[in-house]
């Protein structure tokens, strides 16, 4: 791989908050563009484009805030070839314009029932009002994967005279492959001024095309987080720096440990999560499951991952399920600071198994009873039933009273329900309503034994907070086993939340 790169300096234009927000279902306020804008300024990107000042006074207002925010970023405001939309942007007090002009004849002719000449004609007119205005001005071909190269050319030609200091090069629709890329910006770079390239993903493409064109001799690549963007998005800003930095290994001055953040920034305020399996920033992107692979990690982390999660500020993450071997559940317990026999990680391993192929996930929170109950660490339950009692039948309101103890002291309570389960529990929370609260996440029934005397096996999972753990209680009768795993799940929660107050005394 090394020695086939061939990059000049790379530099970026960040267009989330343009193209990014033009995402269908997307809008940002001002507060939240102006904090993006204030994370890629960090992050080192050169270029922010901020918007289009002709859309609205909404969208000046914000394009406004974020020039006055004094960043090291250039700010750019996104205008077609008319005077007024250059007028609204010089009102926003941006540096930089992203002069977008159509370039193949389907849009000259059918989307803006022109030709040719008059394009280049307007092109050139626009380009030379913004100069006269003190601007920067980026020339931007819109859809030129789809135009006569000559005279796209030809137009960059009359921009550059008329003191265009950028030129791009837009995919519109994202067409490109990456040979067709590479022969294009041959031609294209030896052209007078620095050329931009704007790929859309329609086929999966857009990080290969940018590349492709960057090794061509393109300078700038335009990106946005997460690849947001119009239909299946723009080239992602993180898929495009980590590709050169990890692959080629190109320097490009981008603050990679703070991409992570940035993602989760972007993906909270557009309200556009991310699938579990996007590159770089998805959930699963550092998260292993299978006991192979974990044995793998274990020895040496290179075997199957690519990269360091902490090189773009993310943690490795080991999810414990049916799958789990012993590497990855000892890895686990590493991560915890426990130490375990080879007998206790058996006991340990057959226990995540069990949960594992109920269909759930096990959670650091269930690790750690699992192993204080294998370690033989028995605590005193803080909440023990005493009574429970149920009503139910077909003409009453299934209701339960429950006495239990709480630190030393009875309490009875009584509750009601949509079933003889759900009143007992809704009478236990309630008993317990004083000092924790307590919610039921999901509630799962299974017959161990066939026939209607069947043990039966109840596995919920409760939350306290924003932590999350899967208790099981066994019995004859399902309101019994019910009542068991609710409160070992209540108790579990109660006892990680004192111990968390201890930690926090103790630090
Ligand atoms: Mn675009």
């Amino acid at each position: 791989m090394r020695g086939i790169a061939l990059f000049g300096r790379i530099r970026f234009l960040d267009t989330t908050l343009r193209d990014g927000e033009q995402t269908p279902g997307v809008s940002l306020s001002k507060e939240e563009k102006l904090a993006i804008a204030r994370a890629l300024d960090a992050l080192g990107v050169q270029v922010i484009e901020a918007g289009s000042a002709m859309t609205s006074v909404g969208e000046r207002e914000s394009i406004k805030a974020v020039a006055a925010e004094d960043l090291d970023a250039e700010i750019c405001s996104y205008v077609r070839a008319v005077a007024s939309d250059v007028d609204v942007a010089l009102e926003c007090d941006v540096d930089s314009v992203h002069l977008v002009v159509p370039v193949s004849d389907l849009h000259i002719t059918t989307k803006m029932k022109s030709d040719r000449k008059s394009v280049i004609r307007k092109a050139v007119e626009i380009t030379e009002y913004a100069k006269d205005h003190g601007l920067i001005v980026e020339l931007s071909g819109e859809d030129a994967s789809r135009a006569d190269q000559d005279y796209l050319v030809s137009l960059y030609t009359a921009g550059i005279e008329a003191g265009a200091d950028r030129l791009a090069f837009c995919d519109t629709v994202g067409v490109l492959v990456p040979e067709v890329t590479g022969e294009i910006f041959g031609r294209l770079s030896q052209l007078s001024a620095p050329i931009s390239i704007h790929c859309h993903n329609d086929f999966g493409m857009a990080t290969a095309n940018t590349i492709a064109a960057l090794r061509a001799g393109a300078s700038q690549a335009h990106v946005t987080v997460n690849g947001i963007g119009e239909r299946a998005g723009n080239a992602s800003l993180e898929e495009v720096v980590m590709t050169l930095e990890s692959l080629y290994r190109i320097k490009t001055g981008i603050k990679c440990q703070d991409l992570y953040q940035l993602s989760r920034m972007v993906s909270r305020m557009t309200g556009l999560p991310l699938a579990p399996n996007k590159a770089i920033v998805g959930e699963n992107a550092f998260t292993h499951e299978a006991g192979i692979h974990v044995h793998g990690l274990l020895a040496d982390s290179k075997t199957y991952e690519p990269m360091q999660p902490e090189t773009v500020g993310r943690k490795r993450r080991i999810v414990l399920g049916k799958h789990a071997g012993r590497a990855s559940v000892e890895l686990a317990l590493r991560e915890f600071g426990s130490t375990v026999t080879e007998e206790q990680l058996a006991q340990i391993v057959a226990r995540v198994k069990e949960l594992g192929d109920k269909g759930k996930r096990v959670s650091d929170a269930d690790l750690q009873t699992i192993t204080d109950t294998v370690l033989s660490i028995q605590m005193e339950p803080k909440v023990k039933l005493q009574e429970v009692t149920v009503v139910a039948g077909n003409t009453v309101t299934p209701t339960a009273s429950v006495k239990i103890q709480l630190g030393g002291v009875e309490t009875l309570e009584a509750g009601i329900g949509v079933g003889p389960v759900d009143a007992a529990i809704n009478a236990i929370r309630r008993a317990i309503s004083g000092v924790a609260d307590v919610r039921l996440e999901e509630y799962h029934v299974d017959a161990i034994t066939g026939g209607t005397n069947a043990l039966v096996e109840v596995w919920v999972t409760m939350a306290m907070a924003d932590r999350k753990i899967t208790a099981r209680g066994a019995d004859a009768d399902i309101i019994m086993a019910s009542v068991e795993a609710v409160l070992e799940g209540i108790n579990r929660l109660m006892r990680l939340e004192e111990e968390d107050k201890a930690r926090c005394l103790k630090a």
